[in-house]
């Protein structure tokens, strides 16, 4: 039995057979490419190979610490192959020759490979497939930032092991077989993680060498609140589990009752409580959970996995369906955000080294804008089945918001002139998640109806944290005095203009932070539906004036480990029933 620990990604407990991902099943098209690619493809290889070395020395010395310099130089193999100069010159040589993609060219030349080995009579060296196998993964698993494996095909309940998963990926996971998850990277407010706690599928991510640890249909538990995966446990182990498991469902079911009930402090102070979504689908368990609107639906998910745009009706359908179905609670739409560990790769933008801040979001939109205004026109199209919002994502400046809406205003025209319906009287508002917005709130709350505060980004942006980074979580701290300051001020800065100001990163759906928010004014926290029992419960057994009391001591404090120590002290005593169930 081996216990690993990792970030806690998705809670809920899971027991199953493991499922690992090997490069067999993944999906590699054949696509060529332009000739002023080639050198983009070529460079975009050797990153890829090198970043695989890297992690791989690191799982050696991990390993080598652990266990020992003997089951340290199972990776010399994998080094080996990766240092074959033979590798970097067929595949770099296929690019150039065929001018097709790299991924396809590296699966080409790793198929060659092995199966010249599997033709000789070595069985030393037959075993060496699994190696090329295991390292081919790793390589295509950095190119394309994820997997690509088609999940509907899956015949049994699995829980499934991967070094990475993209967010496409988990939303694949939608009712289908797997029960869970666990990757090698990747960090809590990545968006595979978000992915997975709205879909509630307990996962880890972030355990750096689990794809070495575990073979296909080796038992497995997983317990997502804690960060915990255990590699073949014993049998009092699973009865430990089982156990766990049965709490925590029972937890869950016991705060069912709080779903008729409103976001309202003891003293009668309403704070909206909406759900994020990413998926049309998730509207039946937001309903369920009885959220007073939807207050991020993440569209992304609409563009991703395909080889085109979707189209305006396309849209439209998606949008339809999720607005008339909230109706008449309000559903706010965000554009588009691809972008960071989002990719898409059909719009030809070149691959980034930071993609975080880089042509992510609004600043992709506002570059093509015929696809832009496509969103724009079915939402707007959309806005006549029931209460819909628009908000833009990633925002830095004013100016961004003034070309947004000078485009909205052609749309409108254009919508005009063919005699199309729609609500002249949207709500248009904008995420406040990068530092430069949350410092100019003040300015920007005088263009827009609303603000949304996107933590994620805003941590991410304001730390200098990358947020799929499993080596930085420890350092991506909500409670870090500069996010508390910006928070604060996005929010007096919108009530001083009169507009309302909702919280839609994952810190609005951690109970720990509840109190404090509703003392600093949030209007509307929207989250995983699987979170919204719980911020009820804090909401409705505290004051107003008691959160306003406790806001006003943290803010005062000087650093982040003063400000945890108080918050937990008074949420602990209080709420230890919510905050310790995981
Ligand atoms: C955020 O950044 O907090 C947010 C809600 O947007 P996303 O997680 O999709 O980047
Ligand atoms: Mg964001």
């Amino acid at each position: 039995m081996i216990k690993l620990t990792g970030v806690a990604a998705s809670a809920g407990i899971v027991i199953g057979k493991a499922y690992l991902l090997d490069i067999t099943k993944l999906k590699v098209t054949k696509e060529k490419i332009p000739a002023e690619d080639i050198d983009k493809q070529i460079n975009n290889f050797r990153e890829a190979v090198s970043r695989t070395e890297k992690e791989i020395r690191k799982v050696k010395e991990k390993v080598h610490t652990e266990m020992g310099e003997e089951y340290a130089n199972i990776f010399e193999a994998h080094l080996l192959v990766l240092k074959d100069p033979l590798l970097i010159f067929e595949v770099s040589e296929r690019i150039k020759k065929e001018q097709i993609n790299v991924e396809y060219a590296l699966w080409e030349v790793l198929e060659m490979i092995t199966e010249n080995i599997a033709d000789l009579d070595n069985e030393y060296m037959r075993e060496r497939v699994v190696d090329i196998y295991d390292i081919g993964r790793r390589i295509l698993e950095n190119l394309v930032g994820g997997t690509g494996v088609d999940f509907q095909e899956l015949k049994e309940d699995v829980i499934v092991i991967a070094h990475n998963l993209t967010p496409s990926d988990t939303a694949h996971m939608y009712k289908g077989k797997i029960i869970g998850f666990a990757t090698d990277i990747g960090g809590q407010t990545s968006h595979t993680a978000i992915m997975a706690r709205a879909l509630e599928i307990p996962a880890v991510v972030g355990l750096r060498d689990i794809t070495f640890r575990v073979k296909s249909d080796d038992t497995l538990i997983i317990d997502g609140g804690h960060g915990i995966v255990i590699i073949a446990p014993d049998e009092q182990t699973i009865q430990e589990y089982e156990h766990k498991k049965k709490l925590f469902d029972e937890f869950k079911v016991g705060l069912a009752w709080l779903r008729d009930l409103p976001g309202q402090t003891n003293d009668g102070y309403r704070i909206e409580i909406a759900a994020n979504i990413e998926l049309p689908q998730e509207v039946e368990v937001v309903k369920q959970e009885k959220a007073e609107g939807i207050g991020l639906y993440r569209t992304e998910f609409l563009y991703l996995e395909r080889t085109e745009l979707p189209d305006e009706d396309e849209q439209l359908e998606a949008y339809r369906q999720v607005v008339s179905q909230m109706n008449p609670y309000p559903v706010t739409i965000r554009t588009l955000d691809v972008g960071g560990d989002k990719f898409l790769s059909y719009l030809g933008i070149p691959i980034e080294v930071n993609p975080s801040l880089g042509l992510r979001a609004i600043r992709l939109c506002l570059k093509h804008k015929e696809m832009f205004k496509n969103q724009l026109r079915a939402l707007f199209r959309a806005s006549t089945f029931g209460k819909l919002r628009i908000m833009f994502p990633m925002i830095s400046e004013l100016d961004e918001i003034i070309q947004v809406k000078k485009i909205i205003e052609e749309v409108k025209q254009e919508l005009k002139i063919e005699k199309v319906c729609f609500d002249p009287n949207i709500e248009i508002g904008v995420m406040i998640e990068t530092p430069s917005a949350a410092m100019t709130a003040d300015v920007l709350a005088g263009s827009v109806d609303f603000f949304s505060i996107g933590t994620n980004d805003l941590i991410q942006y304001t730390i200098a944290i990358d947020r799929v980074n499993e080596q930085l979580t420890h350092l991506y701290n909500p409670l870090h005095p500069a996010i508390l300051r910006l928070i604060n001020w996005t929010i007096e800065s919108a009530h001083k203009q009169g507009i309302w100001v909702g919280m839609c990163g994952e810190m609005a759906g951690d109970p720990l932070f509840t109190m404090l928010l509703v003392g600093m004014g949030i209007d509307e926290l929207s989250m995983s539906c699987g979170s919204i029992s719980k911020v009820k419960e804090v909401i409705r057994s505290i004051s107003l004036h008691e959160a306003k009391e406790l806001a006003q001591k943290i803010l005062k404090l000087q650093s982040a480990l003063e400000i945890e120590t108080m918050l937990n002290e008074v949420m602990y005593k209080r709420f230890a029933h919510i905050l310790n169930r995981k």
